[in-house]
């Protein structure tokens, strides 16, 4: 295995190899129920509105609005030390769900909740990708 960072990375088991994979190949997953049909976050492994455990894989546009985000200026894992201060986002996708993610090409001052993002995938590894966002313009 080829390792592009010295960040830790996601070890893809069997709930999430899916999602690592459609990611590697720039694609971003979500969970669809398939008892009501509402759209749920990734990691999620019963249903939001009706419990169900009757989960599929669906595919989202990666288009959302920044719901809300964080500048972490504390190190709080040692692999990150270089990288402060950094952003963490809140993004609420077009289908409804929101997922905690990292937005690039922008600098921290100039992120606003709101803002139009799209999904573009990081290379971790050979193995792993994992969804970032940049800003867009509107609509
Ligand atoms: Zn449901």
């Amino acid at each position: 295995m080829t390792t592009t960072t010295n960040r830790p990375i996601p070890t893809p088991d069997e709930r999430s190899a899916e999602f690592f994979r459609a990611a590697k190949e720039g694609r971003l997953l979500i969970k669809r129920c398939s008892n009501c049909g509402r759209n749920l976050a990734p990691q999620r492994e019963a249903c939001d509105a009706c419990t169900s455990e009757a989960l599929e894989w669906a595919e989202a546009s990666g288009r959302g609005v920044v719901y809300s985000f964080v500048v972490m200026h504390q190190v709080l894992h040692p692999s990150f030390k270089d990288e402060v201060p950094y952003n963490v986002a809140l993004v609420e996708l077009d289908e409804g769900p929101r997922i905690i993610s990292n937005l690039v090409g922008v600098a921290n001052s100039d992120i606003r909740v709101g803002a139009r993002v799209e999904a573009v995938f990081e290379d971790l590894s050979e193995e792993v990708a994992v969804p970032k966002f940049r800003t867009v313009a509107a609509d």
